[in-house]
């Protein structure tokens, strides 16, 4: 939970509110969690359930600017490799 003082609004950058994009992320990584507790391995999404295109058609939402990318070409969250110029429908910044 973000605490606020009077007046004061946070920044885009600084804000890790909860997006529809995050939920569905945080519920793969749950999943994977959840799977993980009977063989110690995470479950990601393919590429076709994330939605994933290797090159994004978007100017600024990139993998390599994605919360989840791991450099050079994997993702926490998605089957690698990804290319840092591709984009999925869990970009999260
Ligand atoms: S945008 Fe790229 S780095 Fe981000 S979650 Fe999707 S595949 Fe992973």
């Amino acid at each position: 939970m973000i605490k606020m003082t009077t007046g004061e609004k946070p920044t885009p950058q600084a804000c890790r509110c909860v997006t529809r994009r995050r939920l569905i992320a945080l519920s793969v990584l749950a999943a994977g969690s959840a799977h993980a507790q009977q063989a110690p391995k995470i479950t990601k999404a393919s590429k076709q359930l994330a939605g994933y295109i290797e090159k994004t058609p978007y100017a600024t939402q990139t993998c390599v600017s994605c919360h989840f990318f791991i450099d050079p070409d994997d993702c926490e969250i998605v089957e690698g490799p990804v290319n840092p110029t591709g984009y999925c429908n869990y970009y999260t910044d």
